[in-house]
């Protein structure tokens, strides 16, 4: 009963179908949302325990149990309710599955759609700026946190909706024919949940299956372009692939400081349309870059001309904590990406610097720093370290650049981004950055990642402020 489980009660229950909502939280807001949905007639059971089984009935409902599962996407398949369900051969759907079910084929909007290890809710921000900028109504919607149920329930209908898909959503959804299908990247991450990187890619290469028009997949990652080649396409889809560097033939890419589009133009093939420079992004940063150039394809699949993707990539602003300037401390900026909350991410960010005093560390959720050290030591003036997981890190220097000083801030100690950023100040030298790309999860010390990064920006300006901090 979150938010995209509550839509999909409150859109099943305004079709006329009977619903059972189970949930093992009953906090303030999971109450709220029961009341709701059982004013519609809805049979709500919240707390310990309610998700062990299948209601065995629903008021008002068929005997034999359920016609369809509907599961909220981070649920396992091998969680007891959803076992029973595969079991009994009930289906289980995610609920972007339910909202293509539930939709008007008559007035349905097309759906452009991305996933990636990386980048997805940037990518999805730029895509619906540029398809707002074509006079387009439109939503990001999916991941982001707007249910798609919403959008494709609205009485005002829209032209074309933005849709961002995790991997998890995409496990548990079917065929979802969209015009025009993206995958930015796969880097190893839940893998505790796909349970191996092969099936993890396979689930975010469902994102191709019925792609009408295009299917954008990234030239430097090879494995986004084989997830293309597996996928089951309309007749006359489109492989295009975007790239850093100067397109060939088909492909989006980057001409002199241009991103420039030789897929979608109409001309000779070898003609480029000119799309934005690269300067006037809101962030030039290499992974920036590709995210905008999968944002341009998307449009351009969709027949959105030139002006309005410059126009949408230069009014668009990047979310909080994704490599934002917070503070200034002695002529050295101080950077939140607290969002690079996997090694692949702090990679990314790590490399759009020359000399970085990195802040990493939180919880590792199982994965490798060796590739990731090995990538970018040649950047690294200094580290500073946080977190349980923070000997991961530490070892991994160790190994692949045991000349790069290291400090270690322990736990127990209070405020904790205090002694962090005093650390990095002390390391700092003209040129550097000061960047946090933790390539970990947050909540070993922080409710999430946006608390990690104000805790940092407000360490950081009280460093710049010369106001007393604890030590
Ligand atoms: P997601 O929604 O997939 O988590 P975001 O757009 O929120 O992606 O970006 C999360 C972090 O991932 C950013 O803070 C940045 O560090 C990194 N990142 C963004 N785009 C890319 C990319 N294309 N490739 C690699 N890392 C990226």
């Amino acid at each position: 009963i979150g938010v995209s489980g509550y839509s999909a009660a409150a859109g099943l229950l305004g079709v006329g179908a009977r619903v059972a909502v189970v949930d093992e939280r009953d906090g303030d807001a999971e109450r709220e949302r029961a009341t709701i949905l059982e004013t519609l007639g809805a049979d709500v059971r919240l707390g310990p325990g309610s998700t062990a089984a299948i209601p065995d009935s629903i008021p008002g409902s068929i005997p034999g149990g359920p016609d369809v599962v509907v599961t909220s996407p981070g649920w396992r398949p091998d969680a007891p309710i959803l076992a029973q369900a595969a079991a009994a051969g009930v289906p289980i759907l995610g609920e972007v599955d339910l909202a293509l079910r539930l939709r008007d084929p008559e007035h349905a909007a097309p759906w452009l759609t991305l996933t990636g290890t990386n980048g997805k809710t940037t990518t999805v921000g730029m895509l619906a700026s540029i398809l707002s900028a074509a006079g387009l109504r439109t939503a990001a919607v999916g991941n982001i946190g707007a249910p798609v149920v919403d959008a494709v329930l609205d009485p005002e209908p829209y032209d074309v909706l933005a849709v961002e898909l995790s991997s998890f959503q995409l496990h548990w959804s079917r065929r979802l024919w969209p015009r025009a299908a993206a995958v930015l990247n796969v880097a190893p991450d839940h893998l505790d949940w796909h349970g191996t990187l092969d099936r993890y890619a396979a689930d975010k290469g469902k994102i191709f299956e019925g792609c009408e028009v295009a299917c954008v997949y990234n030239v430097a990652d090879a494995a986004t372009e084989e997830l293309v080649r597996a996928a089951d396409v309309v007749e006359g889809c489109r492989a295009v692939g975007f790239t850093a560097g100067i397109p060939a033939a088909g492909m989006l890419g980057v001409v002199d400081g241009v991103l420039a589009d030789r897929a979608f133009v109409e001309q000779r093939r070898t003609s480029a349309a000119e799309l934005c420079n690269v300067r006037d992004l809101p962030s030039s940063a290499p992974h920036n870059v590709a995210n905008a150039l999968a944002a341009a394809a998307l449009a351009r699949a969709h027949g959105v001309p030139t002006g309005a993707v410059r126009a949408g990539l230069t009014d668009f602003t990047l979310e909080p904590h994704r490599i934002q300037r917070v503070a200034e401390v002695d002529g050295i900026p101080y950077v939140d990406d607290s969002k690079a909350t996997n090694a692949h991410a702090a990679v990314a960010s790590l490399l759009s610097y020359d000399s970085v005093v990195w802040v990493a560390g939180g919880l590792a959720k199982g994965q490798d720093f060796g590739d990731l050290v090995h990538a970018v030591k040649d950047r690294l003036r200094a580290v500073v370290l946080l977190g349980r997981d923070r000997r991961l890190i530490f070892d991994a220097l160790a190994r692949h650049a045991p000349e790069v000083p290291v400090v270690e801030v322990a736990d127990g100690e209070t405020e904790v981004m205090d002694r962090v950023v005093a650390h990095a100040r002390r390391l700092a030298r003209p040129g550097d950055t000061v960047l946090l790309a933790p390539g970990c999860a947050s909540f070993d010390l922080f409710a999430s990642y946006g608390a990690r990064g104000d805790a940092f920006s407000a360490a950081a300006r009280r460093l710049a402020g010369g106001a007393p901090h604890s030590s």
